[in-house]
């Protein structure tokens, strides 16, 4: 589709800023409702329901209600299955909607939300429908006189706190592997891009999940947000976000029930370059195409560049050639690589370290601006930093922008050090042709996912998850089921 008929469904769209609860669209009790803006222009999309702690006790008992009377969790396996790839198929037979959503509603620019949010969303559905009927319970090899069963049953009611960045794919995550265990869902979207996770409800309705099995909050983190977190009736909290609030959902379920809780936070990757990396153009191509992709706003972007001193000069003279590339423009626009940064907010939060960066002495070797203010949107150039030092702001905290800081080392020792200087320990990419290094390194470093050669390794099969203040969860891959799953033992004297 062209970027003029994008435009055009742009303008004709109808949106619902309503929650979903007990399978229906409906106003916050107190009716309070907050604009939404697109940042891709600055105008109003919709209002959305304000949803608070009355809307919480209301979804709450919908989720609870359907979890006791077991209108999912007692469905075959082989039936909760169908239903689920009905919803993956619905998702992708509404592709073109949803991925406007979710343009307009956090600035991805169209072509990444077709080719990448909605499938991936979608194959995350399907990927845990098509597993719920290959799940076996087990029998403890315990004696002959007894049997001890250990068995895997749902958790009951499931509270899903996502971010702003990837809010389908993020949803995905966590509803698919709960939903697929039998659980019931409330999910509470980001305040900035509410609009993909409430059509997600009504794809879900219109597949068969039952009412009160998936339901949607809309609101602010600490109204709704909050409220979810500390409600007593909640059995579990799967949370991504910042380490920050990832904190203080900790602490909320500690106040309260001591619900379980599941953290995919923050991070700072690093992405370590030998001289002897098997083909430089490849190392470039990542470094730069993963650090802007998603306009820097992922939690596992390579934002910390570590660079061999004698290709150092190589590199750059390379990454700088590829900057032309990443200029933003229009989202709708099916060309765009680079779309528009998800609020003024973050905007000025990108912009406060870029100008940090300055002051503390690092060398701007590009960008650095905001750009197509006109557009009434928010845009920052793809941005990189040379001559960045550990006690530096841009060196230790997560921007979350477009912005890549350069360090250079000469041993490999040196820069596995400084990799793990930092509290986060989400992933890390490492660059060599020699195997033992490359073991070397993928051992010492303290994160979750290392990639070897490559910085894109992505697939549903495998966990995503940090160590440290990363998180202590793993979305995705089998090992997801686990975390919406109780372990049941029971003894039979035979
Ligand atoms: P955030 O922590 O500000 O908000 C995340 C969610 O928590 C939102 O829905 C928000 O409304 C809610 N929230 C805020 N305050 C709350 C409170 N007091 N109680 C309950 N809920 C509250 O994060 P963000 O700005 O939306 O997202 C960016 C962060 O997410 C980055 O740090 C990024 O690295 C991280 N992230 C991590 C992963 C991962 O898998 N590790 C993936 C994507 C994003």
């Amino acid at each position: 589709m062209s970027t003029r008929l994008w435009h055009d469904r742009a303008t004709s769209i109808q949106i619902d800023g309503r929650a979903f609860i007990n399978g229906e669209r409906v106003h916050a009790v107190s009716g309070a409702t907050f604009e939404n803006t697109s940042p891709v222009n600055g105008r109003k999309l919709c209002h959305v329901a304000r949803c608070d702690s009355e809307d919480v006790n209301l979804a709450v008992l919908a989720a609870r209600t359907a979890f006791e009377d077991r209108r999912w969790a007692g469905k075959s396996p082989a039936e909760r299955k169908r239903v689920m790839l009905k919803f993956a198929e619905l998702m992708r037979a509404n592709r073109d909607e949803l991925a406007l959503l979710e343009t307009l509603d956090m600035g991805k620019p169209i072509k990444y939300s077709l080719s990448v949010d909605v499938p991936s969303a979608a194959r995350c559905i399907q990927w845990y429908a098509e597993a719920i009927d290959k799940i076996y319970d087990e029998i403890a090899p315990t004696n002959d006189a007894t049997l001890a069963l250990i068995t895997r049953e749902p958790v009951g009611v499931v509270a899903a706190i996502v971010p702003w960045n990837y809010p389908m794919l993020m949803a995905s995550w966590k509803i698919a592997p709960a939903l697929a265990m039998g659980n019931s869902v409330i999910l509470k979207p980001s305040e900035k891009s509410p609009l993909s996770a409430l059509r997600m409800a009504e794809i879900a309705l219109e597949a068969g999940i039952p009412a009160g099995v998936f339901n949607v909050l809309p609101g602010f983190g600490h109204e709704a947000g909050s409220a979810l977190a500390l409600h007593n009736d909640v059995d579990c909290i799967g949370f991504t976000g910042s380490t920050r609030i990832g904190k203080k959902i900790m602490e909320y379920a500690g106040q309260s029930n001591l619900k379980r809780v599941w953290t995919e936070l923050g991070g700072k990757s690093p992405n370590i370059v030998c001289a002897d990396c098997p083909n430089l153009d490849e190392a470039v191509e990542a470094a730069i195409g993963s650090i802007y992709f998603n306009q820097g706003e992922s939690c596992n972007a390579p934002s910390r560049l570590f660079i061999e001193e004698s290709i150092k000069d190589k590199f750059i003279e390379k990454a700088l050639a590829m900057l032309p590339a990443y200029v933003p423009g229009d989202p709708l626009d099916p060309a765009t690589v680079m779309g528009a940064i998800v609020d003024n907010i973050q905007l000025n939060s990108v912009m406060g370290f870029i100008e940090s960066g300055k002051a503390e002495g690092a060398t701007l070797l590009a960008g650095g601006n905001q750009v197509r203010a006109e557009s009434g949107g928010y845009y920052i150039e793809p941005t990189i930093f040379s001559n960045v030092t550990n006690s530096m702001k841009i060196a230790r905290e997560e921007i979350f922008g477009p912005v890549l800081s350069i360090f250079t080392f000469t041993d490999l020792n040196d820069a596995i050090q400084a990799a793990n200087a930092t509290a986060y320990g989400l992933q890390a990419g490492v660059w060599t042709s020699d195997i033992r290094k490359a073991h070397h390194a993928a051992r010492a470093l303290r994160v979750g996912t290392v990639h070897v050669n490559q910085y894109d390794g992505d697939d549903i099969t495998v966990p995503f998850g940090g160590y440290k203040q990363s998180g202590n969860g793993r979305d995705k891959s089998l090992h997801a089921l686990d975390k919406y799953t109780e372990l049941k033992t029971t003894w039979i004297n035979l």
